[in-house]
């Protein structure tokens, strides 16, 4: 079965249910032509469509009943974005360009072969990455002449303040590939301080006195164009490139975030880095949250800022209140980009059949979220009852501690 046969039948077989019959040849029929129709509103689709991108916005296709007014794009494909191929491997960005509600934070995902370098470079923005699959190493050298070397793998992440300069290389046996986070929605991969684009633009007399050598030592450096992802030997064991006599950096620049404890729940888990744990990460905060089929990340906001998302795995919808009686609900699937504009309320449903696992992270020192059922929790029961018209069935099962994910 296909992934979209696959997607269409899941919402044909819902409605089935819903109405208490079998999944007839007619009802499959109508759901694969991808008709706007629910409750006896819409119209069929005569005209063009695309199946594929259908079958992926089943939410789009037919909204929620309480789905209403306008709301931003807040979802975008890295299978979407434009690649830059090197010799050393790729890379794609989605940034305020790609996704314009995005003016806080950009995205890269990145592909480095097997001994393949991202040059030494710096830039404006902080860099924060997890690392998705493989092992790379990472190296920096701060402004008090610290400096940093280590190795990382998938979970693990990284964190570069502004113009601190650094370097990646993919290791054996396959490279790497992991997410950047940049703190500045108009990040652009492409211009970045470059090492060898620095020394093109400097004159040659100037360089030789900088570093106290003929000119001609320095003759050979290749074109920036060259250079921006290369291919280079894999480097061999860690201790071997540690600078000896080095003073390293008084906070890493590393984090292993699947050495954190998570926060367990019966059908999800949290794990939450920011400035308290990672303390180097001053700009930003993360929450990796994995959600079980059919469990959802509760009805939740956050106080202090944007909340950006990557998603690494499954499938998922998640609605979005904006106030003033607006709403719009939205699907993902695995390396989609999603946003929450500030303080607006949402959920994350896993509406697949494996365990969605996502990344929220936001501009921020700390992970701050306010829960809607902690609130109603701890606010005077009798106010929340004349408030809601609810019955005692609800005040009781409010519950005073945060549960991030709550079952099917
Ligand atoms: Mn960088
Ligand atoms: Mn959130």
């Amino acid at each position: 079965m296909s992934i979209v046969t696959d997607k269409i039948s899941r919402r044909t077989m819902l409605a089935a249910t819903a109405a208490g019959g079998l999944l007839t040849t007619a009802t499959l029929a109508q759901a694969q032509k991808s008709d706007p129709i629910a409750n006896g509103r819409g119209g069929t689709n005569p005209g063009p469509m695309n199946p594929s991108r259908i079958a992926q916005n089943p939410d789009l296709m037919v909204p929620p009943n309480t789905d209403a007014g306008s709301l931003p794009n807040l979802r975008f494909s890295f299978d979407d974005a434009h690649i830059r191929l090197s010799a050393g491997g790729w890379t794609r960005q989605v940034t305020a360009r790609e996704l314009g509600v995005s003016k806080d934070i950009a995205g890269v995902i990145m592909r480095l072969n097997a001994g393949g370098v991202r040059e030494l470079h710096w830039h404006k923005a902080a860099e924060w990455a997890y690392v998705l699959y493989g092992k790379a190493r990472i190296t920096a050298v701060d402004a008090n002449g610290h400096n940093f070397v280590d190795d990382v793998g998938a979970g693990d992440l990284w964190y570069f303040p502004p113009g601190i300069p650094h370097s990646i290389q993919g290791l054996d046996p396959d490279g790497t590939e992991f997410l950047l986070v940049f703190d500045d929605g108009d990040f652009d991969e492409d211009n970045t301080f470059l090492l060898s684009d620095f020394l093109k633009h400097t004159p040659p007399e100037v360089l030789a006195k900088n570093f106290g050598v003929p000119a001609s030592s320095l003759a050979n450096v290749p074109d920036p164009s060259a250079l921006y992802m290369f291919p280079a030997p894999v480097p061999g064991p860690l201790g071997a490139d540690k600078i000896a006599g080095a003073v390293e950096v008084l906070q890493s620049f590393s984090h292993r975030m699947m050495a954190q404890a998570p926060i367990k729940m019966k059908h999800g888990t949290a794990r939450i880095t920011d400035s308290s744990v990672f303390q180097a990460s001053k700009t930003i905060a993360a929450a990796l949250v994995e959600v079980e089929p059919g469990a959802m990340r509760e009805l939740h906001w956050h106080p202090n800022t944007n909340e950006w998302q990557y998603y690494i795995q499954g499938q998922a919808r998640m609605g979005v209140f904006a106030a003033s009686g607006a709403a719009r609900t939205f699907d993902f699937q695995a390396n989609d980009v999603g946003y929450v504009p500030f303080a607006m309320g949402h959920y994350i449903e896993n509406t697949g059949n494996t365990t969605l696992r996502y990344l929220e992270v936001f501009k921020s020192d700390h992970f701050a979220d306010v829960s809607l059922n902690q609130w109603l929790a701890l606010t005077p029961p009798e106010l929340v009852r004349a408030s809601l018209r609810v019955d005692s069935q609800f005040l009781h099962a409010l519950r005073r501690e945060k549960s991030p994910v709550v079952p099917a």
